[in-house]
């Protein structure tokens, strides 16, 4: 295929922008001030839940003054596409002995809620000092299991989503807002 009908092909996937780079941004600072009013000067540990959070990560610790370190797990729940596979692996573990640390787990998206409850579980075990849940996005009407992130930024309906860290195989990622998925009709 040439490189113009590839392009086309990649940019007709996305359907519509649903959330918007300045509302992401202000979302994130109003994000960032709950998290320094909560803490209150005590240092924090803010877990990224790879792929998808590495975004979402990036932008909460520049928005945070509180002292911050930064730590990564890789969960994997879908694998190829927009299906999920209801499998939850953990691929990548903390480096860090979290029982010292206030922990806030940052995360994509709460979809049916296994990822993050089996998450929330597997922490908890370990004995932080305490734990709290951040979501980028919230798919309410997906859940599957019951799991409520302490803070959601959006609540968005059953759409397949992309950018700002969300992938579909592996790309749009890089996309600096949250679009619809253009899916086949089924
Ligand atoms: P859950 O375990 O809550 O079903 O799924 C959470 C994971 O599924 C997310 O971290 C994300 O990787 C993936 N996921 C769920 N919904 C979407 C979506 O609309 N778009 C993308 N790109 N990933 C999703």
């Amino acid at each position: 295929m040439e490189n113009t009908t590839l392009m086309q092909a990649y940019e007709e996937k996305i359907k519509r922008v649903l959330i918007t780079e300045e509302e992401i941004s202000a979302a994130i600072a109003r994000a960032g001030k709950e998290i320094d009013a909560i803490y209150d000067g005590r240092p924090i540990l803010l877990v990224g839940i790879l792929k998808g959070s590495f975004v979402f990560m990036a932008d909460v610790c520049r928005a945070v003054t509180v002292p911050c370190e930064v730590g990564f797990m890789c969960a994997k729940s879908y694998y190829e596409g927009t299906v999920s596979s209801g499998v939850v692996k953990i691929t990548m573990d903390l480096q860090q002995d979290i029982s010292n640390y206030h922990v806030v787990i940052l995360e994509d998206i709460v979809d049916t809620g296994r990822t993050l409850s089996d998450i929330v579980k597997m922490l908890r075990l370990r004995n932080p000092l305490s734990l709290r849940v951040i979501a980028l996005l919230d798919k309410p009407s997906r859940r599957l299991v019951d799991f409520r992130a302490d803070t959601s930024l959006f609540t968005i309906p059953d759409h397949f989503v992309i950018g700002y860290g969300l992938d579909c195989a592996e790309q749009y990622r890089n996309l600096p807002y949250i679009a619809e998925y253009a899916e086949k009709e089924k």
